[in-house]
């Protein structure tokens, strides 16, 4: 939901890079040795950010795989540990009524509790440590 409200106000965009750029991420990935390290996703990721990089832009890339951390210095594009950015837990939320503390699966579909109709609020359960890549 935070996703769709950043994509509608314009602080989030999905873009796709071109298919020159894919090539030439294929290419520096070729000659370190680390394409094959590489899923489809994390070339694209990369295509986009040195397509940016073309634009003027400063892509920055955040991620823990070290071979797109390879192949983003050979292009000279910026990374950063995901742990720069304080993404460390996954939070898994419940929701629950304020009034009579009755709690609501997550799949639950109004914003109402159904006993008493007071407005639902929501805490984190759980707290799952993300898991390390690789
Ligand atoms: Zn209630």
């Amino acid at each position: 939901m935070r996703l769709e409200t950043a994509l509608r106000n314009g602080k989030v965009k999905i873009k796709k890079p071109t298919d020159l750029f894919v090539k030439k991420v294929n290419k520096y990935s070729e000659s370190l040795g680390d394409a094959f390290f590489l899923s489809k996703a994390d070339v694209q990721i990369l295509a986009l950010a040195l397509e940016l990089k073309n634009m003027n832009f400063s892509p920055l890339i955040a991620t823990d795989d070290y071979s797109v951390q390879n192949v983003a210095n050979m292009m000279n594009i910026e990374f950063a540990s995901l742990l720069t950015f304080g993404i460390k837990f996954r939070v898994h939320w419940v929701r629950y009524c304020p009034a009579c503390k009755r709690k609501y699966p997550p799949n639950y579909k109004l914003n109402t509790c159904a006993i008493c109709g007071t407005k639902l609020k929501r805490k984190p359960y759980r707290k799952a440590t993300l898991n390390k890549h690789k």
